[in-house]
């Protein structure tokens, strides 16, 4: 008989998906359970642990569902007190072999409103999701929208969890549900990185092929050698680090941040899943046209003044800005404003540069037309001008009296005088 657990056995949400619940979530669930405040709660365990911590111990300030330390001790004391094992799999603690603690967690705590509802309206407990306590995650792949950080009811920030009583899904604030927000839908490049990290989650289950700290030189030697034969120079370039940073992971041992990781990922065209294991079996390099640049996005090692044409995202911005223009270009003249051969803006920006296409050319069969209309009605007022002083109504006869500039913008002149000499009256 195995004893009975000091603390509720509550199951973890979403264990083994994309929707994994955190552990500072289930944290606060079992304060809920056991009505007690997270501060009481955190008190409870760390005395129950028996372990020397001081007495005015902040659980909010502790990365629960990181890397680091916290997160790894905090699992296992709380798979003692609920008798609930595999807590660790609600961090991130498995892989601190291979990833930092430092600038893992998100500079604040946001969620997807959208989550938070459809877990209410099936009702199961709302409940806060792993990808949100990593901190290059800004959206939610599922929902497609950007996470949100404020409060709908008292737009109030630091709402989710900060609090001693916390009820996740409820503002710990004014106690508005936080499902409630309006959402804008998702960046591409934050889309992305939201289905890489959701994706790697996942997978954490599946402890095959676990990465050691040894991985780390082994996939740099891949990918250095297999994306810039060899130079590290370029690769860091390649992937917004600095030389230096490149040059102390190969030579100290230093870990990539998941930034980095992501960076490598976006190169390669392998997933976050397999570039952070290792795992690079029957991966070939992509062709040069083969790879997305995206920008990563806030709080990244991404050099600001990296070339325009590799900041995709603001690109996109400007190019939704010229098809606003009162006055239509080509794809050709975006290309010229953004310094971008304009393929590339069919490549990278298809969407935005076929209707740029679409628009510019309606917008000069409009033209053609205004340009025919106004012709003729300078060769209509010349007919007669030209015809009653007995002269011919040919080319040379209307040059001398309309002007060069209405002749010039239409194309098919003597078609068009013709035209107008056949008219009747
Ligand atoms: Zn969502
Ligand atoms: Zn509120």
């Amino acid at each position: 008989m195995t004893p009975r657990s000091t603390l509720h056995a509550l199951e973890p949400m979403g264990q083994g998906t994309a929707q994994c619940e955190s552990l500072l979530s289930y944290f606060c669930r079992l304060a809920v359970s056991h009505s007690v405040s997270t501060t009481d709660l955190a008190k409870f365990v760390v005395d129950r642990a028996g372990h020397d911590i001081r007495r005015d111990f902040v659980w909010q300030q502790r990365n629960l569902s990181g890397v680091g330390e916290s997160a790894r001790t905090w699992a296992a004391w709380l798979s003692e007190l609920t008798g609930v094992g595999n807590l660790d799999a609600l961090t991130l603690s498995a892989w601190s072999a291979v990833l930092p603690s430092r600038g893992l967690a998100p500079r604040r705590s946001h969620w997807c409103p959208h989550c938070l509802r459809e877990d209410k309206e099936s009702g199961s407990p709302p409940y806060f999701r792993l990808s949100w306590e990593v901190g290059p995650v800004q959206a939610c792949y599922r929902h497609k929208v950007a996470l949100v950080e404020t409060c709908p009811h008292c737009n109030e920030v630091h709402v989710r969890h900060h609090g001693g009583i916390v009820v996740p899904g409820w503002c710990t604030r004014c106690g508005g549900f936080l499902g409630d927000a309006d959402t804008i839908p998702a960046e591409p490049p934050a889309l992305w990185v939201a289905r890489q990290v959701e994706d790697w989650i996942a997978h954490q289950m599946n402890t095959s092929g676990m990465p050691e700290a040894t991985t780390v030189l082994a996939t740099l030697d891949a990918l250095i050698l297999g994306l810039d034969a060899g130079r590290y120079a370029s690769f860091a370039r390649r992937i917004g680090q600095a030389k230096s940073t490149v040059h102390g992971w190969l030579k100290k041992g230093g870990q990539p941040s998941l930034v980095a990781y992501l960076g490598m990922a976006l190169h390669a065209g392998l997933s976050l899943d397999h570039v952070i294991r290792g795992d690079f079996a029957g991966w070939k390099p992509p062709t040069p046209a083969e790879q997305l640049v995206l920008d990563l996005g806030a709080g990244t090692h991404v050099k600001r003044d990296a070339p325009r044409e590799h900041d995709w995202s603001a690109m996109r911005k400007e190019l939704e800005g010229f098809l606003k223009l009162p006055d239509p270009i080509s794809v050709a003249e975006a290309g010229r404003r953004l310094g971008v051969d304009d393929r590339h803006l069919y490549l990278r920006a298809n969407d935005l540069a076929r209707s740029l296409g679409e628009r510019w050319k309606q917008h000069m069969l409009r033209q053609k037309t205004l340009h025919r209309d106004l012709a003729k009605s300078h060769l209509r007022a010349a007919y007669p001008e030209i015809t009653n002083a007995g002269r011919p109504f040919n080319l040379t006869e209307v040059r001398q009296v309309v002007p060069a500039a209405v002749l010039s913008a239409v194309e098919g002149m003597f078609g068009l005088i013709q035209e107008v000499r056949d008219e009747p009256g």
